[in-house]
């Protein structure tokens, strides 16, 4: 491991300033991700900046929406009772990752950041991985890729991002709240992870040294009616193959009246699966018309040899969430 130096901050201001010291500097906070980067040679910083005293571990009200600090752990998120009474998809998909130990330790704002599970972006002893050496090329497209994307990839880079919160942020139309060097902004949750295009290197659009603060859900009166729904290889500790996350407002006739679905395990960002909502707002959900609507999500994948079974899967897994919600 790189050598490193460490400060210990107490506010989003200091931490804000310690890293306009040092722009090799990396926030830590549950650390469960970054740490094991930095023992495996992929995350090299030259410094440290522990936001664990900054007081950002509070879920409350604030103007309508629900505020959910980026401190806070994801078990405490996910047992919390405003989001388990009012977003239980966010509820469920946490307690659908990790184990609860690593739960226990991660944090909110982490969880945003976590990257990609490739197996040749963990391992240095690969030379070929764009994303950990912009220009290299990419093992995967030719390796193991059963893990891989099918939606959003590039030539670059197949990768797909891991988290199940963020699919479910995804569907629940969630913001990040940051702060940097210049000041607050809020970045819809749409807008801030990446596809790879040709900078796979480059997960967020966070700019140089900003640091999340929150995640803000909107007011959303129909999201008790929702599913999670977690497609893996073994059933707890295991990421997604594919996961679903599907919020639904129906009127007394059974009519759509509003569809958010989210796609995990199947690029590297959350998928909102816009097409198929078009597809179902404004009808009944039958058996015809859900099958166009998964088809028509899929209809622009990319498979790989080792995961070209993720079509099939998905079209599959985004039928029996929206039947699991229906019902
Ligand atoms: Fe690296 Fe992306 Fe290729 Fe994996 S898929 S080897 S992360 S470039």
């Amino acid at each position: 491991m790189k050598p490193f130096t460490y400060t210990r901050v107490s506010s989003v201001d200091e931490a804000v300033s310690a890293y306009a010291r040092n722009s090799e500097s990396r926030y830590v906070g549950g650390g469960t991700n970054l740490l094991d980067l930095m023992k495996m040679g992929v995350e090299r910083p030259s410094h440290l900046i522990d936001i664990t005293r900054v007081p950002l571990n509070q879920i409350e009200e604030h103007e309508g929406d629900l505020r959910i600090g980026a401190l806070v752990s994801n078990t405490d998120a996910a047992n919390h009772p405003l989001i388990r009474q009012r977003y239980p998809v966010l509820s469920e998909a946490i307690l659908a990752g990790a184990s609860q130990q690593l739960r226990n330790m991660a944090t909110m704002g982490g969880n945003l950041l976590q990257r990609t599970r490739c197996y040749y972006f963990y391992d240095p002893s690969y030379s070929e991985c764009n994303k950990r050496k912009p220009g290299s090329g990419c093992a995967a497209k030719s390796g193991i890729n059963r893990i891989h994307a099918i939606l959003g990839s590039s030539e670059e880079c197949i990768a797909t991002n891991p988290s199940d919160m963020c699919v479910a942020l995804a569907a629940l139309n969630a913001s990040v709240r940051v702060s940097g060097s210049k000041g607050e902004r809020t970045i819809p949750f749409s807008e801030f992870h990446r596809l790879p295009g040709d900078t796979p290197q480059i997960d967020t659009n966070l700019r140089s040294g900003e640091l999340i603060t929150a995640i803000d859900l909107p007011a959303m009166t129909y999201a008790n009616r929702s599913h999670y729904l977690k497609v893996r290889d073994r059933h707890s500790y295991a990421f997604a193959l594919v996961s679903v996350a599907v919020v639904m407002d129906l009127d007394d006739g059974g009519i759509v009246r509003h569809a958010h679905i989210a796609l995990g395990g199947l690029a590297l960002k959350p998928w909102r699966a816009t097409k198929a909502e078009k597809i179902l707002v404004g009808e009944k959900i039958e058996p015809q018309r859900l099958l166009a609507a998964a088809e028509a999500e899929l209809q622009a994948a990319k498979p790989y040899p080792g995961n070209a079974f993720k079509v099939e899967l998905a079209k599959r897994a985004i039928v029996r969430a929206i039947n699991t919600v229906a019902a």
